[in-house]
């Protein structure tokens, strides 16, 4: 089924993934190298048939799953956090090829997914309830967690690995069991996880894939089917409001993880090599394509100009090119939608009075290679400043006062990660407190850990992923009440 994969690198034959629904028509949809233009793969195109299909399995499984120790679930994922690691360059290799990102970052992205099913196979061990002291003493009182159940999965393609890990550990770590449908354009190192959780000796039916190039179709099945207990999704704000919505009519719990607005500030008490250090990490990792990109970068007056010529010379030397190259610090952009809204964020920004310190252009033009881009002198109502770029695009603007800037950074919708460099303790205790966000970076660029909780408030999302917290999402809270004692 899978053809076109050359590269010596590209070793799992996807076609090993067992989980995979029966087929309902021979539907098939192709994956390209993004750097390249390359067909890299021609792969099932599932719908609803299959769909139903992987829930029914889905389902079914799940009972025995949850009944399971708690030792043995986590063995399970032991050995699949082993298998992955032992192919980490295998994994990483379809993970640059179909997504595009440099090598270095996608075997970092291997880890990262490594990390989070050793978190949660120690974490499967620790589902502990409670007991509450009765107000009679003829009573006992207890609450219990147990498995959610079905738990419906989408995701979307810039971090297609991770996503993977950190959405089923912790789901099969409390008992559920999976539909997994990852994005269109980056299929197939999840079908290479899923090969190697076959391996790893997951039962038929426990974790079941569904590719898929028209999202909407799965998604409305997923949500509407009575055997799914909960969706868990990450991606657009967008298609995050639309799936909840699905899942009103049965009440269905959702984990959405959803768009970001970060705003990265640097106060003049800052360090400024440091803050600037921080500002590459989180404005171009993944060329930007991160939903906790640094997207509107401000700047205190007194430091301005010397951290934007730092700044400014550091991004120069960032090389920009094919992942696998040797040296590139920046792929392509995901597809030429990316390159057209990054230059629409561009021409406005100029539009109103921006000034292009660095970059600007797109690289050739076969591909979607963008420099990376500084603009400063950038007003608060420009486009840049409001929406999410998803892009190697860094709009600088200045600020004086250290009160609107936190006024300013939280007038978003947006609600997922902030960053902030400064050196004076009570500033730094009171923007923590006083930013309107999940996750705030203080004095760092990057802050996404398996042991933390990852995730946003307002229109950000609703749920966590990762730490304690996250194994909660797929856990039901029981009160028991035992009387006549
Ligand atoms: P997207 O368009 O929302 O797509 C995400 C996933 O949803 C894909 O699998 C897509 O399938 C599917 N989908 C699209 N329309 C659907 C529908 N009507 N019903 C059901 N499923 C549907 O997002 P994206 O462009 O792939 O990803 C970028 C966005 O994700 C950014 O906004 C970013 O901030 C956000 N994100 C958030 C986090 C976080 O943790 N908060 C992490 C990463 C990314 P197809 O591929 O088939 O279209």
């Amino acid at each position: 089924m899978i053809r076109h994969l050359k590269s010596a690198h590209l070793f799992v034959d996807v076609d090993n993934v067992s989980d995979l629904p029966t087929r309902a028509s021979d539907r098939t949809f192709e994956v390209f190298n993004p750097s390249t233009g390359e067909l890299l793969a021609e792969i099932p195109d599932m719908g609803v048939e299959e769909t139903r299909a992987a829930i029914d399995k889905a389902y079914i499984a799940q009972p025995e799953w949850a009944a399971l120790t708690a030792r043995e679930r986590s063995d399970m994922l032991w050995r699949w956090h082993q298998l992955i690691v032992d192919h980490t360059d295998d994994l990483a290799a379809i993970l640059t090829a179909e997504m595009g990102k440099p090598f270095a970052e996608a075997r970092s992205e291997v880890a990262h997914a490594a990390a989070y099913l050793q978190w949660y196979a120690e974490e499967a061990n620790r589902i502990y309830g409670e007991t509450i002291s009765a107000p009679s003493t003829d009573r006992r009182m207890l609450v219990i967690k147990q498995p959610i159940g079905v738990v419906g999965t989408i995701t979307p393609w810039n971090f297609p690995a991770s996503m993977v890990a950190r959405k089923i550990s912790p789901a099969l770590a409390a008992g559920c069991t999976i539909v997994f449908k990852p994005a269109e354009q980056t299929p197939l190192v999840a079908g290479a996880m899923f090969a190697l959780a076959h391996q790893a000796g997951f039962p038929n039916g426990v974790i079941n894939l569904v590719y898929a190039s028209e999202g909407d179709a799965v998604g409305r099945e997923l949500c509407s089917n009575p055997k799914v207990r909960k969706i868990s999704f990450t991606g657009s704000t967008e298609v995050g409001r639309l799936l909840m919505r699905q899942c009103s009519d049965q009440i269905k719990k959702v984990s959405l993880e959803l768009g970001g607005n970060a705003p990265f500030i640097v106060f003049d008490d800052a360090d400024i090599d440091a803050a600037v250090d921080g500002a590459i990490q989180a404005k171009f990792r993944n060329a930007g394509q991160t939903c906790v990109s640094a997207n509107r970068l401000y700047v205190q007056s007194g430091v301005h100009e010397e951290f934007v010529d730092k700044f400014t010379k550091k991004v120069r030397q960032l090389s920009v090119g094919d992942g696998f190259d040797p040296g590139v610090a920046i792929g392509p952009l995901i597809d030429k939608r990316a390159l057209a809204k990054i230059e629409s964020h561009i021409a406005d920004a100029v539009a109103n009075g921006g000034v292009v310190r660095c970059g600007g252009n797109r690289i050739g033009s076969e591909g979607t290679f963008f420099q990376p881009t500084i603009l400063t002198e950038i007003s608060r109502d420009t486009t840049v400043a409001q929406e999410e770029t998803f892009g190697p695009l860094a709009p600088i603007i200045r600020f004086e006062d250290a009160d609107h800037v936190v006024r300013d950074a939280n007038d978003t919708i947006y609600g997922l990660a902030a960053y902030f460099y400064a050196s004076n303790l009570k500033r730094v205790w009171r923007v923590a407190e006083a930013l309107e966000y999940g996750m705030v970076g203080i004095n760092t660029g990057r802050m996404s850990s398996e042991a933390a909780p990852f995730g946003g408030i307002k229109q950000s999302g609703i749920g966590r992923e990762g730490s304690r917290h996250g194994l909660e999402d797929y856990l039901e809270m029981k009160y028991l009440c035992m009387g006549g004692i």
